[in-house]
């Protein structure tokens, strides 16, 4: 059975990636520092413990499991946080890629899957976002994963580091039989911190801005789930393994839902009322971001199957339920 190396395969989405690997016939072999993952969410493969900046642990791992390719998930993700320490972002993000691809040329290894984001595109008024828009980051965060797109581009024309780059919408859900799930520490994003206030964990969900250029003034965002976003990544790994060139794809539903309409999506699944405070707009939020391509259904053969949100809140909800939230 052929190795994949999935940086981050401790977090959440690395953790679906991963059983979506193992599922596919692949053995993949987590590399993670545990700063934002867990250790419990490693069941489907090996696991190793490693930062990316340190490249002897990278080199180690690759001569021991001589990986067909890279999953490259490892990464701080939390826009808010990313404009109050960009510092930090440019160090683990960028400078962490840097030593893990210069890794993966070393061992020959040189097929990698990338976790970027549609925040790379910033604002965009009336205008379809698919993959030929122009990215024009407006928070650190998405500068960083602009930044590694750029990088994987010179060191494929340099060293020949072949990519499929995915460009995700807003990911959500959780494994249909909660095995793995959401779990972040401090919590930040919609779905769990909403669940989390409808089972009074928390004393309400703040909505970050009512006042935005949108029907009902909240943000507009396309929610994927996360089982078909890790579906479409065993699909871009065949791609690179079958030769095909590198390619960059969004991952989104495309239809956006603004916060409310979240909101009152969750109340139509579970029959509970979310308690709802409104607060001001979180700094870098883009006012709406909605895929417009149908390129990885089209090239990939991208089906997804569970991304209605209905179907996503019912999933995560389950897995909320399972208590691993309760640490
Ligand atoms: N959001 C919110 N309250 C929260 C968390 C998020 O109103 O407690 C909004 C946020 O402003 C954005 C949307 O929900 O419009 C999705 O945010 P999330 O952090 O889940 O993902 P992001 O869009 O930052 O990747």
């Amino acid at each position: 059975m052929s190795n994949v190396l999935v940086t981050g395969g401790a977090g959440y989405i690395g953790s679906h990636a991963c059983k979506a690997l193992r599922n596919a016939g692949f053995t993949p072999v987590t590399y993670d520092n545990l700063c934002t993952g867990w250790e419990d969410a490693v069941k489907f493969g090996p696991f190793e413990k490693g930062e990316l900046h340190d490249r002897a642990a990278l080199d180690a791992v690759f001569e021991t499991y001589k990986p067909v390719a890279v999953m490259h998930f490892a990464a701080l993700s939390q826009v808010g946080d990313s404009m109050k320490q960009p510092g930090q972002y440019w160090h683990n993000n960028v400078g962490g890629s840097l030593v893990l691809f210069e890794a993966a040329i070393a061992a020959g290894c040189l097929n990698i899957v990338f976790s970027s984001t549609c925040a790379t595109y910033g604002e965009h008024d009336n205008v379809l976002l698919d993959e030929t828009i122009e990215q024009r980051p407006i928070n650190a965060y998405a500068s960083s994963k602009r930044a590694i797109e750029d990088m994987l581009q010179d060191y494929e024309n340099a060293h020949g580091l072949r990519n499929v780059i995915f460009r995700y919408f807003n990911v959500a859900g959780a494994d249909p039989d909660a095995e793995v799930g959401e779990f972040h520490q401090p919590e930040t994003h919609l779905v769990p911190l909403m669940l989390d206030a409808i089972a009074g964990k928390r004393d309400a969900l703040t909505i970050y801005g009512t006042d935005y250029d949108t029907p009902d003034g909240t943000c507009i965002r396309d929610y994927v789930h996360v089982c078909d976003l890790v579906d479409a990544h065993v699909l871009g790994l065949r791609w690179l393994l079958e030769g095909k060139e590198s390619r960059v794809f969004n991952l989104g539903s495309g239809t956006g839902f603004s916060v409310r309409e979240v909101v009152d999506q969750s109340r139509a699944v579970n029959n509970r009322a979310v308690p709802i405070s409104e607060g001001e707009r979180r700094p870098g939020d883009c006012t709406k971001l909605v895929s417009g391509s149908t390129r990885a259904e089209k090239e990939l053969g991208w089906t997804p199957t569970r991304s209605k949100m209905d179907t996503m809140i019912a999933d995560a909800w389950k897995w909320h339920q399972t208590g691993h939230y309760d640490r």
